[in-house]
């Protein structure tokens, strides 16, 4: 199994600014995002179970989940939250460890907005990268990106964890306060220290 760095932080902290820089090193990254997603994709059992289950009010035309729709359905009602969960929590974790066992680079890392949030994502991390930027810059970054409006990304915001208690469970914190040229900077000595890493876990 490979040596997997769990990265993780809130909405427009820059996981995915970060995770791009260690794929440019060749490096592995498994996205809990999409692997979401495969395991609805058209013609899987769980997509079938969630149409069964809602209606099928719930596809789109073309067969493949109307998203928006779920998410006001679930988001609304906590027991329908609960069920959806129970379905696909544990197929997405299966996908994950698929994804991570498939990975042929020297370590792989698992970018995950809800990393510290599930227990079986944080079990398959050796270690936990925190991406971090002070509040004000995490909404003016995710508002500039989405076209969001500020009441919309701090409900977001308000649904995670809050910031100090996802610093207090990170193994390394990474400080995008600053430019992408400080970022490129950063994670080159990342990544030279998670190879050694990886290299005396498998000793
Ligand atoms: P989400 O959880 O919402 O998907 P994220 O954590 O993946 O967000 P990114 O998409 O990487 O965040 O970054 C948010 C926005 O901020 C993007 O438009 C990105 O280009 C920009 N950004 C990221 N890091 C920096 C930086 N150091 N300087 C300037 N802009 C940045």
């Amino acid at each position: 199994m490979s040596f997997v760095v769990g990265v993780t932080g809130g909405i427009g902290s820059g996981k995915t600014a970060v995770t791009d820089r260690f794929a440019a090193y060749g490096i592995t990254v498994v996205d809990a995002d999409l692997a979401a997603r495969v395991v609805v994709e058209p013609g899987s059992p769980a997509l079938e179970a969630v149409a069964a289950h809602f209606g099928a009010d719930i596809l789109q035309a073309d067969g493949s989940l109307d998203r928006a729709a779920l998410r006001g359905i679930v988001f609304a009602d906590p027991a329908q939250r609960k069920w959806l969960e129970q379905l696909t929590h544990p197929l997405i974790g299966e996908e994950i460890r698929r994804q991570i066992a498939a990975s042929e680079s020297p370590y792989t890392l698992l970018s995950s907005p809800l990393l510290l949030e599930s227990s079986s994502q944080r079990t398959l991390a050796n270690l936990v990268v925190v991406v971090d930027v002070p509040e004000e810059v995490q909404l003016q970054r995710a508002m500039a990106r989405d076209n969001n409006d500020e009441a919309q990304v701090r409900r977001i915001m308000a649904a995670q964890l809050a910031r100090e208690e996802r610093l207090a469970l990170a193994d390394i914190i990474v400080d995008n306060s600053g430019s992408l040229d400080e970022l490129d900077d950063i994670v080159a000595e990342l990544h030279k220290e998670f190879l050694q890493r990886a290299e005396l876990a498998e000793h």
